[in-house]
């Protein structure tokens, strides 16, 4: 198998993650006998200060012109005074758009092993395994009128929701697609109670789910779907829903699994797909060597399973991960109470590196019996 992939490291710890994943891609390739082409471009804050454009064409271009893209963080504090559309988080959005890809899939898995980490008691916590499947193009990030006017003195701010039959079906068809590889369930969570646009996302929803007669389907509010998973996140299987009330809740069953750090987020449907962590550019760590990498090489294993149809070589990743944390290694951000190695940024990279190496002797060993 050949990749052409392209890297955009971003801002803050961005660079110091990505730099583990590659590297992990680097390990599958050679124990697999695969090959990865990589080509590196600027976006965000590091852009802007080389290009003045948070998104330089140079850069869309790579990305249009690759396989995959594989994305570290953006985000400085340095521009936070800038309007939004001159922002590092800009260059995300418009490439975002610019890929196509209308679903971002988030897994959020509450590891046995680090559940001491999360702010949920272990018993509710651990063993939870979600697939949150968030639209991606459209809702309030991208509805037009947008913007802040002034009327007599007062200043007034408008955002528009907007979404369409064809937008909530594309996405509503990957979550089914999934949850068939999965537990089977699906929760569609809206505000129906209140937005025109959550009615017409629970009808579509609801049309697509008959042509998926083995799913079992409910419909949540969003303030009810928020209760339900710190009471009972393992009630759920995939969690279907648009933009906003995905980043939201994406962020909150993030921090259940016990870190912003472990989780790794594939947006798919256009050309090419887009693979990047779900946590930010966290300035307050950067340049320290705590970063947590396991969101960054779960995404690479994402990229292998979505864009390389990988399905082996993403699980051996997503095992060398789980065998990292069997052995008790942590970063800070994952410490246990209770003892466990502390392990820096490029400690835990090499981890996942050495468990593969294992994983593959393992598999080698069986085959040569
Ligand atoms: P953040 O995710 O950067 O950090 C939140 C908290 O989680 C911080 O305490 C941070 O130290 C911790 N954290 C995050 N990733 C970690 C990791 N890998 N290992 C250990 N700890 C980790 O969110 P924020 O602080 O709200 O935002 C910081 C900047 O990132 C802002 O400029 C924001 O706009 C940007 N941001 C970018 C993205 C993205 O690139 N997709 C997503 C969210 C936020």
């Amino acid at each position: 198998m050949q990749l052409k992939i392209t890297v955009l490291e971003g801002d803050g710890i961005g660079p110091e993650v990505t730099c583990e994943a590659v590297r992990t891609l680097h390990a599958v390739a050679a124990l697999n006998g695969h090959k990865f082409d990589f080509a590196t471009g600027k976006i965000g804050g590091e852009a802007i200060r080389q290009t003045g454009s948070p998104l330089p064409t140079a850069t869309l271009d790579m990305c249009m012109a690759s396989d995959a893209v594989l994305l570290g963080a953006v985000g400085s504090p340095e521009f936070d005074a800038l309007p939004a559309t001159h922002r590092p988080e800009a260059g995300l959005l418009l490439l975002r758009r610019a890929m196509g890809n209308y679903a971002n899939l988030r897994p959020a898995i509450a590891y046995e092993e680090i559940a001491s980490a999360s702010p949920l008691r272990p018993e509710i916590a651990a063993g939870a395994d979600i697939l949150i499947v968030r639209e991606l193009l459209g809702g309030l990030y991208f509805g037009e009128p947008r913007g802040i006017s002034y009327d007599n003195g007062n200043s007034v701010a408008t955002n528009t929701m907007t979404y369409s039959a064809h937008e909530i079906q594309r996405v509503a068809r990957v979550a089914f697609d999934a949850a068939m590889r999965r537990k089977k369930k699906v929760a569609s969570v809206d505000k129906a109670n209140v937005l025109e646009t959550s009615q017409l996302w629970r009808r579509i929803v609801s049309e697509v789910a008959r042509d998926y007669p083995d799913v079992m389907l409910e419909h949540l509010y969003v303030d009810a779907c928020a209760m339900h998973l710190i009471k009972n996140p393992k009630r759920f299987d995939v969690i279907l829903t648009e933009n906003l009330f995905g980043d939201i809740l994406s962020d909150e069953a993030a921090v259940i699994t016990g870190s912003l750090g472990m989780l790794g987020s594939a947006s798919i449907g256009g050309e090419v797909g887009l693979y990047e962590p779900v946590h930010g550019s966290a300035p307050d760590i950067v340049g320290q060597g705590v970063a947590n990498p396991v969101g960054a090489i779960a995404s690479a294993a994402m990229l292998l399973r979505y864009t390389g149809k990988l399905e082996q070589e993403a699980k051996d990743i997503e095992e060398a991960i789980s065998l990292v944390l069997k052995a008790g290694y942590r970063t800070p951000d994952i410490k246990s109470p209770i003892g466990g190695v502390m392990a820096s940024t490029s400690e835990m990279g090499q981890l996942v590196i050495e468990a593969l190496a294992e994983i593959a002797d393992r598999r080698y060993a069986y085959h040569a019996v």
